[in-house]
């Protein structure tokens, strides 16, 4: 029967390029999420969009001499091409700027204020004498109280990692222009985040199937206690408070991006010509999953559930399978001090399922993980190349010379033989239950030790050697071979969408790969295969050390 699937992504911030943090975080376990539910054959829905408000945008506007707008329009577009070109399948990937964001925003806005879950009073804001503005905890520079480094910030510290508020500081003054800064009281809604502790605790009881780091941290904030959130702030770029005497201020963007996953369904529905299409997948029976890096854990099982239960009829998420942090080259990843890898940078030089690969088969899904230019360079040669592409070259080469560029007719198969076919049975049937669970890591590694399995029967099997003296028995070798291809273009689709619709092509279909469903796609004796070229390409040793000296320069950017 098939299933109904929500996926929202997290928003990512309008302000700088994207990196391998936000990848391995969240977009590419969501795309892979998103790909096997639809080869499964499932009504998928995956949105996100650029968060385009919020004070940091307004500062680096003012920085850059432009507009918030431009900043904010520049990588929205870079956005919208990184995917394309890394292939993350977004159903619609919109922006925090639409009439339409505002409308669903303003409404839930006034709903819960209606019902009592969002209330005024006065808070301290940190302000800048001399810029003339209140600063975001971020634009707060001083001495951290933990490690005494000197340029902490009013969120954290860089250099211990330590997160901060920013009373916290020592000798707080404007990351701008250096003045000293005074703490000043200012009006502000909040939401009620309090009267959610029980209902809350309630409902993360039942969530035994969530993963345990995402579990964790959010019996963490729960056992400390919620506090209530200002939901606004002295801004004047950003969604308008729908209230009068708040004409100066604008609705945070932590309450409004997290929004976005409604009204991003509400936009797509509209754009598809039905405006009601957005209420099977909050209304209806939905499995609503959020895929969001582990900071931002806290908004999503939290204070999003809240809103949802404040606002009420709306679906609650069925999981959050965020991910722990990626470290660069053993070292915390840092974009101030380019301590990061740039995902446009990447997309300019390599081609993008071997970074898909690299990613997914070490996802930090249960703890860190590590990505290193070295074990890269291993993967896309050792793993992808050497294994899964070469595997493939030989088999469409010898086919191509011996049988005419056709599948050849197996005759009967041998114990072996059908052995191997069983494998790629059970793998199909053992990635598919892995990946339904979101362990994304195992999945990719049975889907390559399928490979390795074909690998070592094919050089058992020796074709080459059978083609002179029994030519049926090289041709049932060929063809088990590529039977089992045609499973890995299927169980490494979701992984590796570019070559698997390659050896789609190559193998002799027509269309996409999606078509064919979870299924083992078999050839039919005589399928003209197509002319074969690699899947992948081995990549020189000198990257490691090209690469890696690019870490940490800030000339680059
Ligand atoms: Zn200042
Ligand atoms: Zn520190």
């Amino acid at each position: 029967m098939s299933e109904r699937i929500f996926i929202g992504v997290a928003w990512p911030y309008a302000n700088g390029p994207l990196h391998l943090g936000h990848i391995t975080g969240a977009y590419l376990p969501a795309d892979i999420f998103a790909r096997y539910h639809r080869l499964k054959g499932n009504e998928v829905l995956m949105v996100s969009g650029s968060d385009q408000h919020g004070a940091p945008i307004t500062i680096r506007a003012g920085q850059e001499s432009t507009t918030p707008q431009e900043i904010a329009s520049k990588y929205h577009q870079q956005f919208i091409n990184c995917w394309e070109k890394l292939g993350i399948s977004f159903d619609l990937f919109t922006t925090t700027g639409t009439p339409n964001h505002a409308q669903v925003t303003h409404d839930i806005f006034l709903t819960l204020l209606n019902k009592g879950y969002i209330y005024k009073d006065k808070m301290l804001q940190a302000h800048c004498p001399r810029c003339q503005r209140f600063l975001p905890d971020r634009y707060l520079e001083g001495t951290c109280p933990y490690c005494g480094f000197a340029k902490a910030r009013g969120d954290e510290c860089d250099e211990c990692g330590k997160p901060l508020n920013p009373s916290e500081l020592k000798e707080p003054h404007c990351y701008l222009c250096s003045s000293p800064v005074h703490f000043e009281l200012s009006e502000h809604f909040f939401l009620r985040l309090t009267s959610f502790q029980d209902k809350l605790t309630t409902w993360i009881k039942e969530q035994t199937h969530w993963r345990h780091n995402v579990l964790g941290t959010t019996w963490k904030f729960l056992d400390e206690g919620l506090r209530d959130r200002a939901i606004t702030r002295d801004l004047n770029w950003g969604i308008t408070v729908p209230q009068s005497g708040f004409e100066r201020k604008r609705i945070y963007v932590w309450f409004e991006a997290v929004i976005g996953y409604l009204s991003a369904t509400k936009e797509w529905a509209k754009l598809h010509g039905d405006d009601l299409a957005w209420q099977p997948f909050w209304q209806g029976e939905t499995k609503s999953f959020y895929f969001v890096g582990k900071d931002n854990i806290f908004f999503h099982t939290l204070v999003w559930p809240a809103m949802l239960m404040g606002y009420g009829g709306l679906n609650l998420p069925y999981d959050v399978p965020a991910n722990e942090f990626l470290t660069i080259e053993g070292r915390r990843l840092s974009t101030s001090r380019n301590w990061a890898i740039w995902l446009p940078d990447y997309l300019e030089r390599y081609e993008p399922d071997p970074l898909r690969y690299a990613l997914a088969a070490n996802m930090p899904e249960t703890g860190d993980s590590d990505f290193s230019w070295r074990e890269f360079l291993r993967r896309n040669n050792n793993e992808l190349v050497a294994t899964y592409g070469n595997l493939a070259h030989r088999v469409l080469t010898f086919a191509c010379r011996n049988f005419n560029g056709a599948a050849p007719s197996p005759g009967e198969l041998d114990e072996q033989s059908q052995r191997l076919l069983h494998k790629a049975e059970a793998t199909l049937s053992t990635v598919d239950k892995l990946l339904y669970h979101c362990s994304f890591k195992e999945a990719v590694r049975e889907a390559m030790s399928l490979a390795q399995e074909a690998n070592r029967y094919l050089d058992e099997q020796a074709p080459w050697k059978t083609i002179k003296e029994e030519r049926q028995n090289s041709a049932k070798s060929i063809y088990t071979v590529l039977s089992v291809l045609s499973t890995l273009k299927t169980v490494f689709y979701p992984f590796l969408p570019f070559s698997s619709e390659k050896l789609h092509r190559l193998l002799g279909f027509e269309g996409s790969v999606k078509e064919g469903g979870w299924t083992l796609q078999s050839l039919s004796p005589g399928q003209e295969l197509r002319q074969p070229e690699p899947l992948f390409i081995k990549l020189d040793e000198s990257i490691v050390a090209q690469e890696t000296s690019q870490l940490g320069s800030v000339s680059n950017r």
